[in-house]
């Protein structure tokens, strides 16, 4: 403790929490709403600043969760809603499960986790989803099952490449097996898809976990993610008391997944319209306008 005190570590480390308690205080004060806590770095962080840098935090380029209508908003030129057939059910009986569909429908004001969308982007047609982790924590039951193969095959029909955007707390509970089901029927609804040779290019965002990562989301042609996204199956403590051993310090995050193989590319919010349009243009899609 005395050595800790003679090189002064302790000293300048409750200087560096003063400043930071003083900063966070006035911060506090300020009209409610202004500032928003970033998970990265710990920060209060003014709202319009995320704004301004497509809901990225201006100090640590922490990748702010996103509805997905502002990821549609974000990428695409303009688009239409398609695919909208849903309906309420409850396959196994889940007790609580109606209730609990209502209580996120209204604190979300969604339908369901997902939404899907025919658009242009820069010009070039194409079929977009998004999960919302808002509802359900973006976890797929049989009515996203349902949602993504349709988009597969929409798409497929009209020769148009396919962009998904993964977040994901994995398969829905309440739905038990028929959660599952929707593993093996995504997948093969990418395997369909590619027999009509046309692209798909799936995006991990923070968090994709589970039946999600274990299925469709895994699939893509080309397969790109956010800066720091967590992508996983089980969750990490879990994987430790199993194997019992310790894990990478950034394990199951995007960059070392990269390092591994599993991603192609890592992209940054700011750029990935323009990432995404030059791998459609790589893959032989033109503008339609103009
Ligand atoms: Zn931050």
């Amino acid at each position: 403790m005395e050595e800790n005190i003679r090189d002064g570590r302790p000293i300048i480390s409750i200087i560096k929490k003063l400043r930071r308690f003083k900063k966070d205080f006035k911060r506090m004060n300020a009209p409610e709403g202004l500032f928003e806590r970033c998970n990265g770095c710990g920060d209060l962080v003014p709202k319009n600043k995320i704004g301004e840098r497509f809901y990225t935090c201006p100090e640590c380029d922490y990748h702010f969760n996103i509805s997905s209508g502002d990821r549609m908003n974000m990428l695409l030129d303009e688009y239409k809603v398609i695919n909208r057939t849903y309906k309420f059910i409850n396959p196994i009986d889940f007790p609580g499960y109606k209730a609990k569909y209502k209580e996120n429908r209204k604190k979300s004001g969604l339908r369901e986790g997902i939404l899907t969308v025919e658009g242009y982007l820069n010009g070039i047609k194409l079929v977009a989803v998004a999960l919302d982790n808002r509802f359900f924590m973006g976890s797929m039951g049989s009515y996203i099952g349902e949602e993504i193969t349709r988009a597969f095959e929409y798409a497929g029909k009209r020769d148009l490449p396919i962009l998904i955007f993964s977040t994901s707390g994995g398969a829905r509970m309440q739905e038990g097996i028929f959660s599952l089901m929707q593993m093996a029927k995504t997948s093969i609804a990418v395997e369909r898809y590619g027999e009509t040779k046309n692209l798909y290019i799936s995006c991990m965002t923070n968090p994709t976990t589970g039946g999600v990562t274990a299925s469709f989301a895994s699939l893509g042609d080309i397969m790109l993610a956010e800066p720091g996204a967590l992508i996983g199956f089980a969750g990490a403590r879990v994987i430790k008391e199993t194997i019992k051993g310790e894990l990478p310090e950034d394990f199951q995050r995007a960059e070392f997944l990269k390092e591994k193989g599993f991603l192609d590319e890592i992209v940054h919010r700011k750029d990935m319209k323009e990432y995404i349009y030059k791998l459609l243009k790589l893959h032989g899609y033109r503008s339609c306008k103009g």
